[in-house]
């Protein structure tokens, strides 16, 4: 999602002062950190940047007048406290509050210092964005914004704000757009994608299976995916989805967190692990190639030896395709902050390690049974791996690696897999 409002306010910037994206801070006037808040690391990373791209500018000769801005979730949550960490930052914004940048721009050159906008709904945002200068095979549209549902060691609710969908007709003219501009993958975002609810303008009330059916009519959609998903919010409609609409890819990233029923009930989950396991059952009983991906928090206060072997003999079961792993952050606002039976930091990273290590090897097993197959591919962009190499995706979303003419970035091509790696597959063009 940062990364989409990143291009959103790229998009703003152009319009109103003709500004352009540049590859370095080097011959930037305007310096915008987009951050992220979920974790302690991700916080500390930016005074550390900050302090490195000044650092770097003052090298610079001459020196120009360079605008530093923090924008994000951390400009969200510790606001003008930002000012005094890192004196030389001009500008602090919220997620919700980015479109009020133009304006902000405009008090700073007239004189305006230290100044901070962190206090709107995502409400106002959209309005007043101009239309997305997306280009590319596959684009993201923002649906949905903000969470309501508190889970108890997170922070997204305090800093992207409540939980507010964005109306019907505005996603599909940014789908539109983004179909104009060459896309034929559309991602739906949202915190929590799979609650989205909003009407169209006839007063018709839309869920995300019914937004994706209507998204799927537009004539050159070819992928749909959606992210991310919370269990307790699943529905049948949207298993039907997968089933019957045809751009829908069998990829799901449905976060559980943990493996142990007590830790999910501390955690305020809202739903047990069998839940999530007859939900994992539904989904690949209504499409057998379902690529399955999830989030994992360990050393979450009270977590004792038997609720890790709980998550590791649920992560043996569920065999996911993917997952995101990580060590419990306690986060400002928080209840599990300030819970008692803080596991010690020792204990968390071992067992992190060791969840880890079950997860790694079994994504390896799952990409090593992909070969030989064939697989349709939208081909992205160049690969890291050399020249005369492409990276695309594969409807479950795994990532190919495979030798065809660059030409051929942004269609679809049918490969042959023919060696699966840790994070990533290889393919031969058929
Ligand atoms: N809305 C999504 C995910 C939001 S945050 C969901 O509910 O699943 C992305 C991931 O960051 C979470 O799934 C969780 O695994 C992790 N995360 C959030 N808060 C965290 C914290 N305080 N410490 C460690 N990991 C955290
Ligand atoms: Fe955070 Fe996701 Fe829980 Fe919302 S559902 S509070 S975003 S972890």
């Amino acid at each position: 999602m940062n990364v989409y409002d990143a291009g959103r306010i790229a998009d703003l910037l152009q319009r109103s002062h003709g500004m352009h994206v540049v590859s370095t801070p080097d011959s930037a006037d305007l310096i915008i950190f987009n951050t992220c808040h979920i974790r302690e690391k991700a916080e500390e990373k930016l005074f550390s940047e900050l302090g490195r791209v000044k650092k770097m500018l003052e090298r610079r000769d001459p020196v120009g007048q360079v605008v530093f801005a923090v924008g994000g979730c951390v400009g969200q949550a510790d606001g003008a406290e930002i000012f005094r960490r890192a004196p030389f930052v001009d500008l602090v914004f919220g997620p919700q509050n980015y479109h009020e940048l133009p304006r902000m721009l405009e008090q700073l050159a007239d004189g305006g210092r230290r100044l901070c906008a962190i206090d709107a709904e995502a409400v106002d945002k959209f309005d007043a964005l101009p239309e997305t200068g997306h280009r590319g095979p596959v684009a993201s549209v923002t649906i949905q914004e903000g969470c309501n549902r508190f889970c108890s060691y997170c922070v997204v609710p305090y800093t992207r704000g409540r939980e507010w969908s964005r109306p019907v007709a505005d996603v599909l003219e940014e789908v539109r757009v983004c179909l104009d501009h060459g896309a034929v993958e559309i991602q739906l975002l949202g915190q929590n994608v799979n609650a989205y609810r909003a009407m169209d303008d006839d007063k018709t009330m839309f869920d995300l299976a019914r937004l994706i059916r209507e998204v799927a009519r537009m004539a050159s959609v070819k992928r749909i995916r959606f992210v991310t998903s919370h269990p307790a919010d699943m529905n049948d409609d949207l298993l039907q989805a997968f089933a019957e609409v045809a751009a829908l890819c069998p990829y799901l990233h449905l976060p559980i967190q943990s493996g142990s029923d007590s830790v999910l009930q501390a955690m305020l989950r809202g739903h047990s692990v069998d839940h999530y396991r007859q939900w994992a059952q539904k989904l690949r009983r209504v499409h057998p190639d379902m690529t399955l991906a999830s989030d994992f928090i360990v050393g979450f206060p009270g977590e004792t030896d038997a609720d890790f072997n709980d998550t590791l003999a649920l992560v043996e079961e569920i065999r996911f395709d993917h997952a995101y792993s990580f060590l419990f952050s306690p986060r400002p606002n928080t209840a599990a902050a300030s819970m008692t039976f803080q596991v010690p930091l020792e204990t968390g990273r071992r067992r992190l390690a060791i969840l880890q290590e079950h997860l790694n090897r079994i994504q390896l097993e799952n990409n090593r049974r992909q070969v030989g197959r064939r697989e349709e591919i939208l081909v992205e962009t160049t690969s890291r791996l050399g020249s005369g190499m492409v990276m695309g995706r594969t409807r479950g979303n795994r990532r190919v690696n495979f030798a065809a003419d660059p030409a051929c970035i942004g269609q679809m091509v049918a490969v042959e897999i023919i060696e699966g790696l840790p994070n990533s597959l290889r393919g031969r063009l058929v």
